[in-house]
Formats: structure tokens, C-alpha cells, sequence
């Protein structure tokens, strides 16, 4: 994204869309410089938090400074403070969760008025940077009228990609990369059971793995292509090279005590979706120990999704993966977010 806008224009181009799509526009805006924030913080303390985490589960997961609101006033307004007094068109609110308090500041003022480290603030700063470049991508690629894609039938897609294509808005660069990657995966997995290939076979699962895999065997094809990418990706990952034996810190579905299988039943029932969210209340509330890969993602990962794909398996849940990063299981009961 090289090229912005000056507010003049971005406000210009933001009041030609309908007010559902600037309806949903802010939202986004605002539920990414809220994760944004939440992930700076929740990276300085060691953790993760999960794309398209909610409110609610940010503030389980976070005992401090949470982003609670973002206010684009129109225009600069006596109405729109500073902590200082100074009067702003853009105002972040933040709240500590432990004590409540509040901070109302904008954006150069960000370090005076909540004593943040400036490592972090620059790294929310820059985040946040991003996320308005975002917001200008998809204003200038709507000046050229609603894009159409070309969307296999019987592709799911995922909820951030839905949305904004309901309200014929365009999706971002990296929105675009993905589904490319969505429909190739989708049209090969056609092509490869035309074929009748097996790709299960193909790849050299893990021993121990394997023992968990068979149950998924009697899956419908598509839950398989998703269990499949679980291990196939990031099984690698704990892997040492040279040893045959279970690697130490691999953790299986035996592994998790029927306290800790309670507690996912429990997250689950709550409404939690995200596998990785799951693995950071577990860690937060001591039920597992706090191990992590270099990537942060934490070592209970894989044991956690492999339980929960035993109710997708048996037809209670299902499940929609985030590429690596994460896997979204729903309850089929009717439930929904
Ligand atoms: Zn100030």
C-alpha cells in the first residue's frame, strides 16, 4: 500500500458508501486496532491472543490496559479530550481491567497519559498504522465500483471474507491472497478425489499421531482436508530433527487430564471458538503449564485441537481452520456467536 489519503479524501470517500457498509467499515476499523493493541500487549507478557478474539474473551485473557473504544469525532471537537485537555478529532480510550480506571488520549499523547513502555506504544502505533492504511486500501479500491470474484460453489468461506462480501465490499490485498489460496486448495482437493488419491497417505505422519487419526478417518472429506492441514503443517514443528521417539514437549489428546478436558467442554459452552484462545485460558488459569513454541504458540496446541476434533468427528461441532494460525470450532446445537 503505497499510496493514502488525506482525511479530506478519505472522509469524501467514506460518505459515498451506503450506511451498512460504513457501518461495517468502523467496526472493522475499530475491532482491529482493538486486537492490535491486545496483541502488543499480550506479546510483552509472552501470550497470544487469536484474531477476531471478542471483547469479553480479550478482557479474560488481559488483567491490564485494554483498547476499550476508538472515537472518530468527524472533526476536531471540544467535546473529544485529551486526558491534558487538548481537544481531538480521534480519541482512544483505554481501561485497565484490574482497577478499572480509565485514559482518554489521542494518538501523540499516547505515552504521557498511560505510562506504557515506549517499545509498546510504538509497536500499537505502528499497528495501528496499518490498520488505517487498510481502511484507505479499501476505500480507493472501492472507487472502482464493487469487485466480483470468482467463488467456487460449495467453497466456505470464512466469516471476515463473508461480510464484507455480502455488502459488495472489496476485500483487502491480503484478504485476496488468502482466498486465492482457499480456491486452489478447494479446486485441487476436487481434482485430487476425482482422482481418488489418498493424500492422507502421502504424507509421513508421526507415529504417535497416527494413532490419533484414525478416528478422523470416518470424517466427511472436507473435515478431513482440515485435520489433515493440522498435522501435515505443523506437526514439523515440535519435531526435532534426528529423534524417532515422541518428541518431550508434544503434547496428544492422552495428555490432557479429564480436569483439563472439562475445562475445554467448559470454554466451549461459554462460546469460545478459537482452539488458541482455549490454550491461553488453560495456561491463564493454571490448568496447563505455560509451554510455548518460539513462535509463542503454545505447546498444548495440537492436544487441544486433536480433542475437540473428536466432537467434530462424532457430529457435535464443527470446525473452520485459520490457516496455521488458528482453528474455529463451533457447537452445532444451534449456537451461534
Ligand atoms: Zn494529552
Amino acid at each position: 500500500m503505497t499510496k493514502t489519503l488525506t482525511n479530506s479524501q478519505r472522509d469524501e470517500l467514506f460518505q459515498e458508501l451506503k450506511k451498512n457498509q460504513q457501518f461495517y467499515v468502523m467496526n472493522t476499523l475499530k475491532r482491529g486496532k482493538k486486537t492490535v493493541f491486545a496483541n502488543v500487549i499480550a506479546k510483552s507478557k509472552g501470550r497470544m491472543i487469536p484474531n477476531g478474539a471478542t471483547d469479553e474473551e480479550i478482557g479474560m485473557l488481559l488483567d491490564d490496559w485494554i483498547l476499550e473504544d476508538y472515537v472518530d469525532a468527524g472533526a476536531v471537537s471540544e467535546e473529544v479530550k485529551c486526558e491534558c485537555g487538548r481537544a481531538l478529532r480521534y480519541q482512544y480510550i483505554v481501561r485497565h481491567v484490574k482497577t478499572g480506571e480509565m485514559r482518554h488520549f489521542g494518538m501523540n499523547h499516547f505515552e504521557e497519559h498511560t505510562g506504557l513502555p515506549a517499545t509498546i506504544v510504538k509497536e500499537v502505533v505502528q499497528g495501528f498504522t496499518k490498520i488505517d492504511y487498510e481502511l484507505d486500501e479499501l476505500l480507493l479500491k472501492m472507487q472502482n465500483g464493487s469487485p466480483t470474484y470468482d467463488i467456487p460453489e460449495g467453497l466456505n468461506l470464512p466469516a471476515d471474507m463473508k461480510e464484507p462480501l455480502s455488502l459488495h465490499l472489496p476485500l483487502l490485498d491480503r484478504q485476496e491472497k488468502r482466498l486465492n489460496s482457499l480456491i486452489r486448495g478447494y479446486r485441487e482437493e476436487k481434482e485430487a478425489l476425482q482422482r481418488g488419491s489418498n493424500k492422507l497417505k502421502a504424507v509421513d505422519i508421526p507415529k504417535k499421531v497416527k494413532e490419533d487419526v484414525t478416528a478422523i478417518e470416518e470424517l466427511p472429506k472436507e473435515e478431513l482436508q482440515g485435520s489433515f492441514d493440522l498435522f501435515a503443517e505443523e506437526v514439523q514443528e515440535p519435531l526435532p530433527e534426528k529423534t524417532s521417539e515422541k518428541p518431550k514437549e508434544t503434547y496428544f489428546v492422552g495428555d490432557l487430564s479429564f480436569t483439563t478436558q472439562e475445562a475445554i467442554d467448559g470454554y466451549i459452552q461459554q462460546g469460545t471458538e478459537s482452539a488458541l484462545m482455549i490454550c491461553e485460558f488453560l495456561i491463564k488459569e493454571g490448568k496447563v503449564q505455560d509451554k510455548r513454541y518460539s513462535t509463542k504458540k503454545p505447546k498444548i496446541y495440537y492436544a487441544v485441537c486433536t480433542y475437540l476434533d473428536s466432537f467434530v468427528a462424532s457430529g457435535s461441532m464443527s470446525v473452520e481452520p485459520l490457516g496455521r494460525e488458528d482453528r474455529i470450532y463451533r457447537l452445532k446445537s444451534g449456537r451461534s456467536s
